[in-house]
C-alpha cells in the first residue's frame, strides 16, 4: 500500500523539497543607472487559452479572451507608451498564432514576449516529454512571429512541475518567473545543485487575477474593489523601494484591460515615477542584470 505523508521517511520528503529551491540571492546593491528599485510590470495574454485548455468551448467565456486582444493589449500598449515604459508580455502559443499581429506590436514597441505554454496546458500533469515537447515548440512559434527567441518563461498559471526546471535549463533559458520563494531574484537549484537559471519571483498577492476573475458557476464572487487592489499593489511597491528590490506585478488584458480597471496600472506607474530612481524594465534586462550584479 501506498505510504500516507506522515508515515514518509526523512530521504523522501527531503528529496521532494530539494527539486527545486532557491539558491543564491542575486540582489544588486544598485540597479541600472543607480536606481534604488526596479519596477517589472508583466502582462499574461491568456486570451482564449483559459477556456481551450480546460476543453472547453464556450462561446461566452471565449468572447471574454477575444476581449483580451481587442481592447485589453491595446490599452495596455498604450498606456505603457504614453509613460514610456518597458513590460514584458508572456505569451501561449496558440494566442500568438491566433494574434500574430499583437506579438509583432509589443515586440515593436520595444517589449518583451516571453514563453507561456502552448495552450496554457497544466505542465503537472503532463508526461516529461510532452510537457518538453510543448515548452520547444512554444518557444519556436514565439521566435518565428516575432523575430526575437524568447530568453524567459512563465509557467501556465505558474504550474511548475517536477520536470520543468531542467527543460528550461536544456533550452538555455535566462530565467524563469513563476516561483515564489523569494522578493528578489535568486539563482534556482535542482537537486541541491545550482542550474544558471534566474528566478523572478511573482507572488499570487501581486497578481490581478486573483481578485478580479469571474466564475459564472462558482459561488464565489470577486470581492476586493479596484482601489483596494491598488492599495495592496501601492502597498507592495512602495517596501519594494524602501528595500532597495524589485516591485514585480503580474496582470492579465482579458482581467484589467477595462475601463474600471486599467487605472491600477496608470496610477502605480505615476506613483512609482515620483520617486524618480526606479528603473522599468523588462522581466529579461531586470534577470540579467540581477545575475550579473549580485552582491557578494
Ligand atoms: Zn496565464
Amino acid at each position: 500500500m501506498k505510504r500516507q505523508p506522515w508515515q514518509w521517511p526523512e530521504k523522501k520528503w527531503r528529496a521532494i523539497v530539494n527539486r527545486v529551491r532557491a539558491g543564491r540571492a542575486l540582489r544588486p546593491k544598485k540597479w541600472q543607472g543607480g536606481a534604488r528599485c526596479a519596477v517589472a510590470l508583466s502582462f499574461d495574454s491568456d486570451h482564449e487559452t483559459n477556456e481551450l485548455r480546460e476543453a472547453g468551448e464556450s462561446i461566452g467565456r471565449l468572447s471574454q479572451g477575444q476581449y483580451g486582444n481587442r481592447q485589453g493589449v491595446p490599452r495596455i500598449l498604450n498606456l505603457l507608451k504614453e509613460h514610456n515604459v518597458k513590460a514584458t508580455f508572456f505569451v501561449p502559443a496558440v494566442t500568438a498564432l491566433l494574434y500574430p499581429e499583437e506579438q509583432k506590436r509589443v515586440v515593436a514597441e520595444g517589449h518583451e514576449v516571453g514563453i507561456h505554454g502552448w495552450i496554457h496546458e497544466r505542465n503537472s500533469v503532463l508526461p516529461k516529454k510532452a510537457e518538453r515537447e510543448l515548452q520547444m515548440k512554444s518557444s519556436a512559434v514565439l521566435e518565428k512571429i516575432t523575430g526575437v527567441r524568447p530568453v524567459g518563461i512563465r509557467t501556465p498559471s505558474w504550474d511548475f512541475s517536477p520536470n520543468t526546471l531542467a527543460i528550461t535549463k536544456e533550452m538555455g533559458l535566462l530565467y524563469d518567473s513563476s516561483l515564489m520563494a523569494d522578493v528578489d531574484c535568486y539563482e534556482l537549484m535542482m537537486n541541491g545543485k545550482p542550474t544558471g537559471v534566474v528566478e523572478l519571483p511573482v507572488e499570487w498577492i501581486r497578481d490581478d487575477a486573483v481578485y478580479f476573475n469571474m466564475n459564472r458557476f462558482a459561488s464565489l464572487r470577486p470581492y476586493t474593489p479596484p482601489e483596494g487592489v491598488f492599495d495592496i499593489f501601492r502597498r507592495e511597491l512602495d517596501a519594494a523601494y524602501q528595500e532597495g528590490g524589485i516591485f514585480q506585478l503580474t496582470m492579465h488584458p482579458h482581467i484589467s484591460g477595462y475601463r474600471s480597471r486599467l487605472w491600477i496600472l496608470d496610477e502605480l506607474i505615476r506613483h512609482a515615477k515620483k520617486y524618480e530612481d526606479v528603473w522599468f524594465a523588462t522581466h529579461a534586462d531586470i534577470a540579467k542584470y540581477a545575475l550579473k550584479n549580485a552582491a557578494a
